[in-house]
């Protein structure tokens, strides 16, 4: 059976819409989320522009800092400072990746944990890490909106967590093994021997690799859920883009004896944007 993350998004943007009109009469503007876009990469700019489009469709300024691939460490850090000191300036994003001459690490630590809708600042990580969340990164985050809506239960589970990034994997390992989760977690990752061997007995496996058919049909059991995370592009001659978009699962062969699979697209995808904005109310709601 498929999950359908786009229905599942519709009911939580009902619920984000109603809180945007609360906050906004609150503190008499929108919520604004205001994303720093460096360069010209296409999947970023892509990225971008549907979490602009978003906003303004339900209701959030978005701010758009749009900056050339070869502006300066010091620079940046300056956009970022004056985004921190600006009341109106509720929520910030970077946007990932950066040019490679610029230290991500420093960047994200200079954006205010108060205002770091993605979740990425070291302070966000540990409030995450002692079961103590201030704003979960938004794919884990719909992640764990998807299992609550499907009635999905992690307590006692063996869940295998498939890549280790600090967007993905690692939030999720964080809420599966908390105490108000309480599954038994296993990551694999890229030096992970043999993949099979863990992912045979799971009950849940959370694909965020980046790479398709990490997972096929052979290597799980009967009954298991997956989410698949992953978004990559295939060649694809018949359709007119001259691509496909698929997971990181081989989907046939899973979903044969899969009970419950996310499909790529219309899975996680639409869940990731609706949590950020939600982060983005929280964020807001500081100011109340
Ligand atoms: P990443 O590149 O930061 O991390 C990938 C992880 O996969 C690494 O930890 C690596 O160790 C692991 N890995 C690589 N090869 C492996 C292999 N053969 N077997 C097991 N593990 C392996 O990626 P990310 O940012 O976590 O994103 C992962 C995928 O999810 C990408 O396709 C990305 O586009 C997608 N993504 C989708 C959404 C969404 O909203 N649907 C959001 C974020 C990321």
């Amino acid at each position: 059976m498929l999950i359908d993350g786009k229905e599942i998004s519709k009911l939580a943007y009902k619920d984000i819409v109603n809180e945007i009109k609360i906050i906004t009469k609150k503190i008499k503007r929108p919520p604004t989320l205001n994303i720093i876009l460096i360069g010209e990469n296409p999947s970023s700019l892509t990225y971008v522009n549907n979490k602009l489009k978003k906003c303004e469709e339900i209701g959030i300024k978005g701010n758009l800092i749009k900056k050339p691939n070869n502006i300066g460490q010091k620079d940046v850090l300056s956009i970022i400072s004056e985004l921190n000191a600006d009341k109106r300036a509720d929520g910030i994003i970077l946007q990932l990746p950066i040019p490679n001459h610029l230290n991500e690490r420093i960047l994200i630590e200079s954006i205010n944990p108060l205002k770091d809708v993605d979740g990425l600042t070291a302070t966000n990580i540990g409030l995450l890490s002692i079961g103590n969340p201030r704003f979960i990164p938004a794919t884990a985050y719909g992640i764990m909106e998807i299992l609550k809506k499907e009635k999905i239960s992690s307590e006692g589970k063996n869940i295998v967590v498939i890549g280790r990034s600090n967007i993905v994997g690692k939030p999720m390992v964080a809420l599966l093994s908390g105490k108000s989760e309480n599954a038994t977690v296993t990551v694999c990752h890229s030096k992970t021997i043999n993949l099979e061997q863990h992912t045979v007995n799971a009950d849940i496996i959370i694909v965020a690799v980046g790479k398709p058919n990490v997972l096929d049909g052979s290597m799980v059991k009967k009954g298991v859920i997956v989410i698949d995370v992953g978004i990559n592009r295939i060649e694809n001659k018949e359709n007119s883009k001259g691509f496909s978009i698929v997971g990181d699962v081989e989907f046939n062969s899973i979903s044969k004896k899969a009970s419950l699979i996310t499909p790529v697209p219309g899975g996680v995808g639409p869940m990731t944007i609706a949590m950020l904005m939600k982060n983005v109310c929280e964020a807001a709601k500081l100011n109340i």
